[in-house]
């Protein structure tokens, strides 16, 4: 019997449309060729909400999510929307949604296509073979941590973990690399903070039940070289919010471009899947967004949703699409044999899904 799969998807704004289309195109061609279906659910979030409903989310869209088994998000913003107050901008509807759904890890795979080394700002030798994955907890630590505060001559935020916080993002962590390579690094800064201290008990108390997963602990400075001198020393990055925030960007540099890396928000009631970079209005419209982090993004979602035949075909799909020489404009001068519109390059990966 086949497996019917209820997916919201939140295009948004901007490219959001353009790159969800393609990743429905792909999906659909997996389940042409498994036994798995999927019904879809439009709904709005982000600048889009705002012009219909007066706000960034509608409480029809945090109905449609919970409701579903997973959420497809594209990326939501523009300039159109910058001035607004606070509670009507774009982002104030993805941080409300995240909230809603109870998502609390963030994972972030920064895996790099042998045939896109080039693309990296740093050396070939460095980069290649690069497959980590960066675990960052979502919803707590400083940028929630009670007291805050900005007077007129100081300001001030509160870093804030409890034991359970520290304890379950520890977990997703060492469940990762079970299916990994079986090492994580717990990233803090323990040698100035006492949340950190903290955080490094906890990890520790956490990693005795996986006795198979080797654990290290590492200061954030170091980490950021680190990720720079040699990523492929890192398997899972287990790390807080604001670190995790800044490593993860620094680590999806590493690998070069935007337009590849998706990520997934889980530990919720339902997960949120969606490509790291925004809606890119600079290109809106113009077919030349890149999809394949969208795309990359929806594998994920079928990776929860323990589909990983399928997920495979996607990812496989993937890579022989970039081996074949098929770039979008912003790959461009990599070793491109031909330049194809975003469509063209949802319709390729559908194809070689199917095979
Ligand atoms: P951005 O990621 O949208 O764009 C940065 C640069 O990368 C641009 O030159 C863009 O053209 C390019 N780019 C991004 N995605 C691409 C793709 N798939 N293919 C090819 N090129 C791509 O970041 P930004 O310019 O700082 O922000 C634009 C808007 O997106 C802002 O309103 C911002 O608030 C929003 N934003 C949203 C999210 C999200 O929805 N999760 C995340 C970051 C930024």
């Amino acid at each position: 019997m086949s497996k019917r799969y209820k997916i919201a998807l939140i295009k948004g704004d901007g490219i959001g449309p353009e790159i969800v289309d393609e990743a429905v195109k792909v999906l659909d061609a997996v389940a042409s060729v498994t036994d798995i279906e999927f019904d879809y659910n439009d709904y709005l979030m982000g600048g889009c909400a705002v012009d219909v409903f007066d706000t960034p989310l509608p409480q029809e869209t945090i109905n449609g999510a919970l409701e579903s088994d997973a959420v497809l998000f594209g990326a939501i913003g523009g300039p159109q929307y910058d001035s607004l107050p606070k509670d009507k901008r774009p982002e104030t509807g993805l941080l409300q949604m995240r909230k809603e759904l109870g998502v609390f890890a963030n994972l972030r795979p920064a895996i790099i296509f042998d045939e896109l080394t080039a693309a990296s700002t740093l050396k070939e030798e460095v980069v290649k073979g690069v497959n980590l994955l960066v675990v960052r907890e979502l919803t707590g630590g400083i940028y929630f941590g009670q007291p805050r505060e900005k007077l007129p001559d100081r300001a001030y935020n509160t870093m804030v973990y409890t034991v359970e916080e520290i304890k379950r993002i520890a977990k997703v962590a060492f469940e990762q690399a079970l299916n990994r390579d079986k090492k994580v690094t717990s990233v803090d800064k323990a040698n100035v903070l006492e949340v950190s201290q903290l955080w490094r008990e906890v990890v520790e108390d956490v990693a005795k039940d996986y006795p198979q997963v080797h654990l290290e602990h590492m200061y954030v400075d170091n980490a950021a070289m680190q990720l720079i001198r040699d990523p492929k020393q890192f398997d899972v990055i287990l790390t807080g919010n604001i670190f995790g925030d800044i490593l993860s960007d620094a680590a999806s540099m590493v690998v070069g471009s935007i337009g590849l890396l998706p990520s997934a928000s889980v530990g919720g009631k339902v997960g949120l899947y969606e490509p790291i970079h925004g809606s890119a209005p600079d290109i809106a419209g113009q077919g030349i967004a890149n999809p394949i982090a969208t795309i990359m993004s929806a594998s994920m979602m079928l990776r929860d949703l323990q589909e990983h035949v399928a997920a495979d075909k996607i990812e496989h799909a993937v890579k022989e699409v970039l081996k074949e020489g098929y770039r979008t404009k912003d790959l461009s001068s990599f070793d491109a044999k031909e330049v194809v519109s975003t469509s063209e390059m949802g319709s390729l990966i559908a194809e070689y899904a199917t095979k």
